[in-house]
Order: structure tokens, then sequence, then C-alpha cells
């Protein structure tokens, strides 16, 4: 109760051993209360892997997470469900994450039975008719199957769910991205009325960033595994620091109205393995600006003031980094 922010901090994961796959390689953001945190990034860059990390779906190799200042990594299963109640998440897509041999009561409830063994047959079912209403589906819709809703609506099956738990967190993984775009705004916008509502933290995880710009508060920006830059919305969209972000807005046709990328940049290559990364900066063989000492110096994060923070090394060439 009372619990205002989320932590994690210098996580770092395992992956496929013997090789070390890292994934996700020393992590670290806050997600406060009633704030959307947005993980971008081209896919296989790690924003899944911290979403999962999050949820307890696997052990992290090191670091720490945190939920309202308390550890949550290394607790016992017996220790990590009430924790865990207060995660939830909505995946990307509404037709296999829902069971369809279950009726809509039986999903949305399901954890409520796994964590609120206290509730009555008809308690839950009060409770399941509320959440519907939260997420606009009709009271109706207790009795019936999946495969009778639209995708949209699924996907609001998937929210109810998710609420049921009255969650604190709610990870969002490209919960939107099969959607049509009439109906991911719809959703968008039903996300960020519960957000209002409830003071749900979201760690938002798309690969969409013409999505992204509309609804996040702030932004981290991943590349095999590192986060290359975080910041507000507006930091990130239209102060960009990185080549690598502003070569992503580059390729999202919306976001020239943020005065963002007036020209494509194309990037060379495709995306290296994250089992044995590149030597020095991560995105040197792609990056347009890569000097000499990309190759072999990895750069830091270094914070440009309040939460805005970029890890290249144009950073230390005249202070202010080239557009
Ligand atoms: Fe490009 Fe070098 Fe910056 Fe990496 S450190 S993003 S290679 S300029
Ligand atoms: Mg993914």
């Amino acid at each position: 109760t009372g619990l205002k922010k989320y932590y994690a901090i210098g996580s770092r994961f395992p992956g496929a051993s013997p090789r070390q796959l890292r994934a996700v390689d020393d992590v670290s953001f806050s997600i406060g209360h009633g704030e959307t945190l947005s993980l971008v990034g081209e896919s296989g860059c790690g924003k899944s892997s911290v979403g999962r990390s999050i949820l307890g779906l696997f052990p992290i190799t090191d670091g720490s997470i945190e939920l309202g200042g308390m550890r949550i990594d290394r607790l016992s299963s017996e220790a990590f469900r009430p924790v865990r109640k207060k995660l939830q998440v909505v995946f990307q897509d509404p037709f296999s994450s829902l069971n369809p041999r279950m009726k809509v009561r039986d999903i949305v409830a399901e954890p409520l039975r796994n964590f609120r063994s206290d509730l009555s047959r008809a308690q839950i079912d009060r409770k399941v008719g509320d959440v519907l209403d939260q997420v606009g589906l009709p009271r109706d819709a207790i009795g019936r199957w999946p495969h009778e809703f639209s995708g949209g609506q699924r996907q609001r099956i998937g929210i109810a769910r998710a609420l049921s738990a009255e969650p604190e967190l709610i990870v969002c993984d490209e919960a939107v991205s099969a959607l049509d775009v009439s109906v991911k705004a719809q959703i968008i916008n039903l996300l960020q009325d519960l957000q209002r509502e409830l003071g749900l933290a979201l760690l938002f995880i798309s690969h969409d960033l013409g999505i992204v710009a509309h609804m996040t508060h702030r932004v981290a920006v991943m590349y095999l595994g590192k986060i290359v830059e975080i910041g507000t919305r507006q930091e990130v969209f239209c102060q960009t620091r990185h080549p690598y972000t502003k070569a992503l807005l580059s390729s999202v046709p919306s976001m020239k109205a943020h005065g963002a990328g007036s020209r494509r940049i194309i990037l060379a290559g495709d995306v290296p393995s994250p089992v044995n990364p590149p030597p020095g900066c991560r995105f040197h063989a792609r990056c347009p600006s890569a000097m000499d000492r990309c190759k072999v110096e990895e750069p830091l994060l270094v914070s440009h003031g309040d939460g805005h923070a970029s890890a290249c090394h144009l950073n230390d060439v005249n202070g202010e980094p080239a557009r």
C-alpha cells in the first residue's frame, strides 16, 4: 500500500549459456506512480526481457529490482506472490494470449483466483463485472467466449484481467501493435484514462515510436541490451541526442511534425548479435557519425541535466553533440 515508485536498477540479465547472451546489460530506470515509461528499440534489443524480468518471469543475473523501495528480485516464490499481484502484464496478441477454452469470466478472474482466495464466487463476479465496466465492455461479456470478440475487445479483456488484480504497474508488451490504427488509439486512450483514474504506472514496450510519441511521459531507447538515450518525451523526441534515436525517429513519417529528423537516416547493415556484442559503442558499425574511438571505447550514459541522458562520444565533442 502507498507504494509510489518502481525501480529497476543496474540489472544484468542471463541468456543462453554457455555463451553469454547479454539480452539486457546494465539497464537502469525508474517509473513513478501514474507515469508511463516507454521502452523502444528494434526487435531483439532486450526491451521485452526487461519487462519479463520485472515481472519475475526469469531470474536476473545481476543488479536489482525494487518496488516501492523494496527489493523484489531475490524473493522466494512464496514471498513474491503478493508482489506479483501488483505487477501485471498485457501482451501483444489478444488472439493467443486469451485461453479460447475459458469464458471471459474465468479469464478476467484468473488473478483473483491466484491472489485473492478470500473472495466468494459472488464477490469475484462482482469484481469481474466492475473491471469489465472500467474497460468499456458490457457486463454480459462475462458469460461469453474470447472468439466472440473483436481484436480491440479482446485486448480490453486482457486489460480487464490485468486490472482485476489491482496492480500498481502494468507492463504493456507491444500491447497495441497487432491492432488496427483506430483501435490502437482507443486502447491507448483507455490505458491513459485508467492510469489517471487509478494512478497506474505503465511500462510501455513498443517498437512503434509513432504511438509512443502520443502517449508516453518518458522514453528509454534501447540498442543491443543497453539504454542509449532516456528522457522525457519532449527531450527524446525534440532534443534528440543519440544518433540511433535520430535514425529511429527519422523513419517515422509522423515524427516530422515534431521537428525530428527532416531527412530519413538509413541505417546500414543489420542489428549485430547480442552474443558477443561489438566492442566500443555497440552501434558503431551502423552509426552515420562513428569516429575511430567508437570502435574501441564504450560510451557511458551521460546526463544532460534533469533525467535526460545519452550514451555517445559525440557528447564530448564541443560539449554539444552535432544535430
Ligand atoms: Fe555513433 Fe560513436 Fe556515438 Fe556510438 S559513440 S552512437 S558510434 S558517434
Ligand atoms: Mg519483444
